[in-house]
């Protein structure tokens, strides 16, 4: 158990951090084409990811600065060979801790049970279409099949709910919406839209192909009436089916409703850079300070001080604005 920090891990314009997400390795088998380019990128080296120890003891700096949540990303985090091992270190910093993981579900069918066991709460798995033909033309992988045995895994192993998570592409998968709320009363999954982001290695993001959740929300509403729900610190916006059925449909709206003003994250990359803002163009080396023998109250004073300088906002919807070098799957979505 570790003590919270007296002062909340705070920025200059009052937003207080208490949402970590944590990327494990950079690399992923699957090659989604918002994400990474069809040949990958140049995969980190093994010296050059933070190690388990470096990753558990910055999860308790964080953890001492107020973090009550932290998500394991990546790239794709269960090819990180000691993912489990991770778990349930940071199971052991904090019982309370709110400790989930994003996969693209591959993997699931190995993993949900031994992630279940280590003590992980909850997952959200990815998928962009419910038709073998598009999600192996969005994801350049033949594997929808993976991943539907990987979410029967994850409910076999107790997971609930389940979040999925659909980038929705205009002209490519944005047919599928009200399928997938479908699938959602079938299910009892929670599904979330995000809308299309400029992270991708291709830079074929294109405003044009954004569809704005409002939209999505009426092609949804208009088949199945939704309420919404109590919002919570969370930036999706979540609704219930008015009918009762089970399941809900929840909005990632980055680009047409930005939640800058209420954003409560940071992010850790697999080589241990601090961002503290998805598209930000500065970052904070801790892997250095971890190195260079850095005490814990200096790791978190490099924290409080990046953290203090986050800026207003994303600048997607303004002519000056400046893509991350850095893809989705380097930072750590
Ligand atoms: N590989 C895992 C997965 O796909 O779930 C975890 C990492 S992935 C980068 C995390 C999330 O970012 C996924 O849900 C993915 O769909 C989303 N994502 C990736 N590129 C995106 C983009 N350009 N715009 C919006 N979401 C994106
Ligand atoms: Fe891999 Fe996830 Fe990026 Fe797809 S979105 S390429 S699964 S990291």
């Amino acid at each position: 158990m570790v003590e919270p920090a007296a002062a909340p891990l705070a920025d200059a314009r009052g937003r207080v951090v208490t949402d970590l997400r944590l990327s494990l390795t950079d690399r992923c088998n699957f090659r989604c084409t918002y994400c990474m380019p069809a040949e990958g990128l140049p995969w980190l080296s093994r010296p050059e990811l933070l190690t388990v120890d470096e990753i558990d003891r910055l999860a308790r700096v964080f953890v001492g600065l107020g973090v009550t949540e932290v998500k394991l990303t990546g790239g794709e985090p269960t090819l990180r060979r000691e993912v489990v091992e991770i778990v349930a270190r940071l199971r052991a910093i904090d019982n309370e801790l709110d400790l989930s993981l994003t996969t693209n579900g591959f993997l699931l069918e190995r993993f949900a049970a031994p992630l279940r066991e280590a003590g992980l709460d909850r997952l959200n798995v990815s998928c962009d279409s419910m038709l073998r033909h598009r999600f192996e033309a969005m994801t350049r992988r033949d594997a929808l099949g993976k991943v539907h045995d990987g979410l029967a895994a994850a409910e076999a192993a107790g997971f609930s709910p389940i979040k999925l998570n659909c980038v929705v592409i205009g002209g490519t998968n944005d047919d599928e919406v009200v399928d997938f709320a479908r699938l959602a009363r079938r299910s009892g999954y929670d599904v979330r839209f995000i809308e299309y982001m400029p992270l991708d290695a291709d830079h074929a993001w294109e405003r044009a192909k954004v569809v704005a959740s409002a939209d999505v929300r009426a092609a949804i509403h208009a088949s199945f009436p939704l309420v919404p729900r109590e919002r919570g610190p969370e930036p999706a916006s979540t609704f219930d089916f008015a009918d009762g059925a089970p399941g809900s449909v929840g909005f990632i709206s980055s680009v047409t409703e930005p939640f800058c003003d209420s954003c409560n994250r940071v992010r850790v990359t697999a080589e241990g850079q601090l961002r503290v803002c998805l598209f930000a163009l500065e970052e904070t080396d801790l892997r250095a300070a971890l190195r260079d023998g850095r005490s814990d109250d200096e790791l978190a004073d490099l924290i409080r001080d990046a953290v203090w300088r986050k800026w207003a906002g994303h600048r997607i919807n303004s002519p000056d604005f400046i893509q991350p070098v850095r893809t989705m799957s380097a930072i750590g979505g």
